[in-house]
């Protein structure tokens, strides 16, 4: 059963994300399901909880910005909306810095990483007693609307989530506002609690990207690879392998396919969780290593179970496996 915590049993709430557990927790905008960000196995329950088909990155929550700062790299602008709304409803996407301390998956992939400090003061209580950074998305099953009340994460999640620290209504009630900071331009990504306006007032002009035009561009590029909200490798994938070929570095899942000379085991036990947390970094590897090593054409992966997160590795590696325009140019 979950356990609904009361504000004054916070303590048990950031033993429990420590541990790698799912807690969620009421932010000014609406409840977020938190993991500890730099635990891979916990991620990847969040979007097995959420019961999302494929994963798209986590906005992770700091208790200042100084903490969030040294897992991104900010500019001028960056600085300037975090002294100006921060504590508060707004999403800044800035470049990972090397040494950033969240999980591949948190990101889904990206070189990049959504970065917040919520208003909420129990959210703030929460994170300042965690002490690392906590990816949370809305607490609701994918394709359904965010909660703003414990009693809502409990009818949604219930018996996938270990607690929710019960604090009440969420005053906002709508989620953050999405700045992108990663390109010369600052992009609304997602209209939020703080109006553009406002960030306009601070760092100038905003440009619009809404999701209904980023999808239309995403189906006239066909090129999921190459979007920025998307990871791929840079070698072809070939998927369902069921054999593997001299020049082809094996992505493995259960027991590695004989005769691969470079392989990355996404779970040895064919544990989707396990290999969950294991995917991005594990095509990074690959491509490292493959290139550091010479002689390999390709990634071969082995069929992944289409149930449960496996839905969302498959959805990844699908993407990853689709022609890309450049591949005519290399021949
Ligand atoms: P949610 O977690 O449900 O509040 O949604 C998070 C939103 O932030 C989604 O629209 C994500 O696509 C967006 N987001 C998070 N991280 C990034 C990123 N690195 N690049 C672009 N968009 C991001
Ligand atoms: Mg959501």
């Amino acid at each position: 059963m979950t356990a609904l915590l009361r504000p004054e049993e916070i303590d048990r709430a950031a033993a429990l994300l420590r541990a790698g557990e799912l807690v969620a927790f009421p932010t000014e905008t609406v409840y977020g399901l938190g993991a500890d960000a730099r635990n891979g196995r916990a991620v990847a329950a969040v979007f097995e909880a959420k019961g999302r088909p494929h994963f798209n990155p986590l906005i992770c929550h700091y208790a200042t910005a100084e903490a969030a700062f040294a897992d991104v790299r900010p500019d001028e602008r960056a600085r300037a909306l975090a002294a100006a709304f921060w504590p508060g409803p707004l999403s800044l996407v800035l470049p990972r810095r090397a040494e950033c301390s969240v999980d591949l998956l948190a990101g889904a992939g990206l070189d990049t990483l959504a970065v917040r400090v919520p208003a909420h003061p129990l959210a703030l209580d929460l994170l300042r007693r965690v002490d690392r950074p906590v990816a949370a998305p809305s607490a609701n099953r994918s394709g359904r609307v965010s909660p703003t009340t414990a009693q809502d994460v409990v009818e949604e999640l219930g018996r996938r989530i270990a607690a929710v620290l019960d604090g009440g209504p969420c005053p906002v009630g709508l989620e953050s506002t999405v700045l992108d900071l990663t390109g010369a331009g600052a992009v609304l990504l997602r209209p939020g609690g703080v109006p553009v306006e406002a960030i306009e007032a601070a760092i100038g002009p905003v440009g619009r990207a809404l999701p209904a035009e980023r999808a239309a561009a995403s189906a006239t590029l066909r090129s999921p690879g190459l979007l920025v909200s998307h990871y791929a490798p840079a070698l072809p994938l070939r998927l369902n392998a069921t054999e593997v070929a001299p020049d082809e570095a094996l992505l493995a899942f259960g027991p590695p396919l004989p005769g691969a000379r470079l392989v990355w085991s996404l779970s040895d036990s064919g544990d989707l969780r396990e290999a969950a947390a294991r995917l991005f970094a594990g095509l990074r590897w690959l491509d490292a290593e493959a290139a550091r090593r010479g002689g390999f054409r390709r990634i071969a992966a082995m069929p992944v179970p289409a149930h449960g997160l496996g839905l969302a590795i498959n959805d990844r590696l699908a993407r990853a496996a689709a022609p890309r325009p450049d591949d005519a140019a290399q021949g």
